[in-house]
C-alpha cells in the first residue's frame, strides 16, 4: 500500500504534481503530494521568500476551501526549493488534486493584499516574504505546467526505469 518517492531520478523529473507517498494513518490514508515547480538541478530554486509567500498562501487557500479544508493536512515547503510538499486526507492521484492545486495557483497568482499571517505574532520569519515573485512563479507554474499537465508531469521517472 505504501508508495514512497525512494528510487525516482531526479535527472529526468519535470515540474509537475506526484504522488511523493501514501501512508496509512488509522483506519485512512493520507496522500502527500510532491508539488514540484523547479526542474531539480536543471532550474534556478525557489527564493525562501517566495515559498515562505506561497507557504502562508496554498495553506490560507485550502484551509478555507468549501471542499478541500476537510481533506487538507499540511502545505509546506521542500528543503531543496524546488517544490512544496502538500498533504491531504485519503488515497489520491494527481488526478484528483489536478484542479484544486491549479486554483489555489491561480488564486496566488492573483493575490493582493496584506499576506495572511506575516505578522511579528504569527509567523517566525514574518518580514521574509516576497509577494511580488511569489505572483510571477506561480503565474509562469500555471502557464507552463498546471495548464497542461501531461502523465510526465504526474508520474515519477524511477531510476533503472
Ligand atoms: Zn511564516
Amino acid at each position: 500500500m505504501d508508495v514512497t518517492s525512494f528510487g525516482i531520478d531526479h535527472e529526468r523529473l519535470l515540474r509537475g504534481i506526484y504522488v511523493s507517498r501514501k501512508d496509512t494513518v488509522g483506519n485512512g490514508v493520507a496522500t502527500t503530494f510532491d508539488v514540484r515547480m523547479k526542474e531539480p538541478n536543471r532550474e534556478m530554486v525557489l527564493d525562501t521568500s517566495v515559498m515562505h509567500t506561497i507557504e502562508h498562501l496554498m495553506a490560507v487557500y485550502l484551509r478555507e476551501h468549501p471542499v478541500w479544508a476537510e481533506k487538507t493536512i499540511y502545505v509546506g515547503p521542500m528543503g531543496c526549493r524546488t517544490g512544496m510538499y502538500v498533504i491531504f486526507k485519503g488515497d489520491l492521484e494527481p488526478q484528483d488534486v489536478a484542479a484544486v492545486i491549479r486554483e489555489s495557483y491561480e488564486y496566488m497568482a492573483a493575490f493582493e493584499g496584506e499576506i495572511p499571517a506575516a505578522k511579528p505574532t504569527m509567523c517566525g520569519n514574518y518580514l521574509d516574504h516576497n509577494l511580488g515573485i511569489t505572483k510571477i512563479e506561480c503565474r509562469k507554474f500555471v502557464d507552463e505546467v498546471l495548464s497542461c499537465l501531461k502523465p510526465e508531469n504526474m508520474v515519477y521517472p524511477r531510476q533503472n526505469g
